[in-house]
């Protein structure tokens, strides 16, 4: 029987509709909205194409948007000035640093210094040390996106083998450790693992995070596994032009697997659904912290 289809799409669009409404409900208790600022330092068509999407997709669920845009020559200490204004700014909840930067700005250096009640990307070395040892914080989009498709088929996790393909710090380790806290036995692979198909063959719940086509055959997916694919990989097609084929072999698992993402429409549509999640849940964390320092 072939396996279901996760509809990323679908879910995504269901978590926006729900932070949206959570919004209109933080704003009508008499809070001010959330803010997502953005620094983009540079005219790279692709990276102010992605501040653009996050911008859009922020404002129509009802988050502020603060929208900085530097030129290619700004210097280190400005665009620090900057992210320490937003650090700074009550109306700003999250801040994000569109890496990478120009050569005379440490991008990774000054992304490392946001706050991390403000770090809405999860991935500061604070914010993955708040995740790898279990304590509150905010968690990166890719990996909670994965979460939330779980959740919402009502995948068991509590006590499930997962294994996961790569150890990145964007997907393959966070996505490790939020298995880790939901109590799954988690068996994490990368690119020294030996019998890599026969350590996916326990899985109950696979994650691929590789950036390798079809790496993953239709033989190492145990029977019914739930498969989450996050590769985005752009091959060429036989009759010419290019597709974009994830890092399973999907027509072979797709027989085997009980519950598959398909690439595209799986797990990528849920980043940015998470990542407007996580400014609201930012939002109500700096509500929540100014009064206890207050009480
Ligand atoms: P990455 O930083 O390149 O990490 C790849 C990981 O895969 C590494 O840990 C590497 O092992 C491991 N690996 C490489 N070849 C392997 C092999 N033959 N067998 C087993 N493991 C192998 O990549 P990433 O940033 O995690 O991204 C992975 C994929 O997800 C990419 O296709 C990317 O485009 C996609 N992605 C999608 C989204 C989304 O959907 N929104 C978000 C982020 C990334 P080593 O550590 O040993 O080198």
């Amino acid at each position: 029987m072939a396996a279901q289809l996760i509809d990323g799409k679908a879910i995504a669009r269901e978590v926006r509709a729900e932070v949206k409404r959570e919004v209109a409900e933080w704003v009508a208790e008499g809070h001010e909205a959330p803010g997502l600022a953005t620094v983009l330092v540079g005219d790279d068509p692709a990276s102010a194409l992605y501040v653009g999407n996050k911008q859009k997709a922020s404002a129509e669920v009802g988050i502020q948007g603060f929208d900085h845009r530097l030129p290619q020559d700004a210097g280190h200490d400005e665009v620090e000035g900057i992210l320490r204004d937003l650090a700074a700014d009550p109306r700003v909840s999250g801040i994000l640093l569109q890496l990478p930067t120009p050569p005379q700005v440490d991008g990774a250096g000054l992304a490392a210094q946001i706050p991390p009640g403000k770090d809405v990307d999860g991935l500061t070395p604070l914010s993955a040390g708040l995740l790898a040892q279990g304590r509150r914080g905010l968690r990166p989009c890719t990996p909670s996106g994965i979460m939330e498709l779980l959740r919402r088929h009502d995948v068991p996790i509590q006590g499930a083998e997962a294994v996961v393909v790569g150890r990145s710090d964007l997907v393959g380790r966070p996505v490790s450790a939020l298995l880790l806290a939901a109590n799954a036995t988690v068996t994490v692979c990368h690119s020294k693992t030996r019998d890599l198909g026969e350590v996916c063959r326990r899985a109950d719940i696979l994650v691929a995070a590789v950036g390798r086509p079809g790496l993953v055959k239709g033989d190492w997916i145990k029977p019914g596994a739930t498969v989450i694919d996050v590769g985005i990989n752009r091959v060429e097609k036989p009759g010419g032009g290019t597709r974009l084929v994830g890092d399973v072999a999907f027509d072979e698992a797709q027989g085997v697997a009980g519950l598959i993402t398909p690439v595209p429409g799986g797990v990528g549509p849920m980043t940015i659904a998470c990542l407007l999640q996580n400014t609201l849940t930012a939002a109500r964390r700096q509500v929540e912290t100014a009064r206890s320092a207050i009480e």
